[in-house]
C-alpha cells in the first residue's frame, strides 16, 4: 500500500518551493521592464532563460497539482494508465508521476 501522506507532504513541499522560485522569476523579469533599451538588450539572454525556467517549473506544478488531487480521491501511486500499483522507488524519484514503470516507457 502506498504510503500517500508521506508523498502528500513531499509533493506540498515541492509546490511552495517551485510557486516561490516562479515568484522570484517573476519580479527579476518585471524589474527588468522598467530598464532602458540597452541594458534590456543585454538582459535579454538572461531572460529568456528565466522564462524556460519558469515554464518548466509551471509544468511541474500542474503535474504536482494533479498528483494532490488524486491524492485526494483516494487514486494516488496507481498508474491513470492500467491502474497497477506505482512502486515506492518510482514514486521516490518522480512523486507526481500518474503512470507506472511501464507505462511511461510505454509513452515515451
Ligand atoms: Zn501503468
Amino acid at each position: 500500500m502506498v504510503d500517500t501522506a508521506k508523498y502528500r507532504a513531499i509533493l506540498e513541499a515541492r509546490l511552495a518551493e517551485l510557486q516561490e522560485r516562479l515568484q522570484e522569476i517573476d519580479e527579476t523579469l518585471d524589474s527588468h521592464q522598467s530598464r532602458d533599451w540597452e541594458e534590456l538588450a543585454t538582459e535579454r539572454e538572461g531572460d529568456e532563460v528565466l522564462e524556460r525556467m519558469g515554464s518548466s517549473g509551471q509544468a511541474e506544478i500542474a503535474k504536482i497539482k494533479a498528483a494532490l488531487v488524486r491524492a485526494d480521491d483516494g487514486e494516488f501511486g496507481f498508474c491513470v494508465s492500467c491502474g497497477d500499483e506505482i512502486s515506492e522507488e518510482r514514486l521516490d524519484v518522480v512523486p507526481y508521476t500518474p503512470f507506472c514503470h511501464a507505462c511511461a516507457d510505454k509513452r515515451s
